[in-house]
């Protein structure tokens, strides 16, 4: 039995949003990046016991241009500050960071002046990970959090802006197609009073 045949009249309905953040959910491909021992952990998650083939992210990219997920596992060290931004500043949009760690999120237990005190200092972090060092299991459910919040993205400053609560400026179209009003005269205001004196 086919899907066609449980759907009223053989048609499905969405929007355009859905289907897009849908496609990038379901694709996500992590950077190879590891940091310290957090990254132990994500790579187990990759293992096949854990399995996060099953979320269309097995393939753990080792060029930054071909990843959209940078999963910061460990802590961050003054001296890997500035690899760390390169790195996600090669990747391309649309991209998403997920802080694995209390190390990474908060600097931990490394108070100190070689550690960076949250990776948020550096990169904007979609997806905070509490833990030393969280299980496999809480990374796929972080994993899974990002995706319902992928899923919830808008698309477009305007429906951006609808999202967060903010007015955007509709102009009507008699001011927006209207005649417009002339030009103002070049060398107004102070230069004018200026080359008056001069004369
Ligand atoms: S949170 Fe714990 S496991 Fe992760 S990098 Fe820090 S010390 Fe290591």
């Amino acid at each position: 039995m086919g899907l066609e045949e449980k759907l009223p009249s053989g048609i499905l309905l969405t929007t355009v949003e859905k289907v897009i953040n849908w496609t990038r959910k379901s694709s996500l491909w992590p950077a190879t990046f590891g940091l310290a021992c957090c990254a132990i952990e994500m790579m187990t998650t990759g293992a096949p016991r854990y399995d996060l083939a099953r979320f269309g992210m097995e393939v753990f990219r080792a060029s930054p241009r071909q990843a959209d997920l940078m999963i910061v596992a460990g802590r961050v060290s003054n001296k890997m500050a500035p690899v760390l931004r390169q790195i996600y500043d090669q990747m391309p949009e649309p991209r998403w960071v997920l802080s694995m760690g209390v190390c990474a999120s908060t600097g931990g237990m490394f108070n100190n002046y070689a550690i960076v005190q949250g990776v948020d200092h550096i990169v904007p972090v979609d997806m905070y990970l509490p833990g030393c060092p969280p299980r496999p299991e809480m990374l796929i459910d972080a994993i899974l959090k990002l995706h319902a919040k992928i899923m919830d993205e808008p698309l477009g400053p305007k429906r951006a802006a609808e999202k967060a609560g903010h007015r955007t400026e509709l102009l009507p179209s008699s001011v927006a197609y209207g005649p417009q009003k002339e030009p103002r005269p070049s060398g107004s205001g102070r230069s004018r009073v200026v080359e008056a004196r001069k004369q």
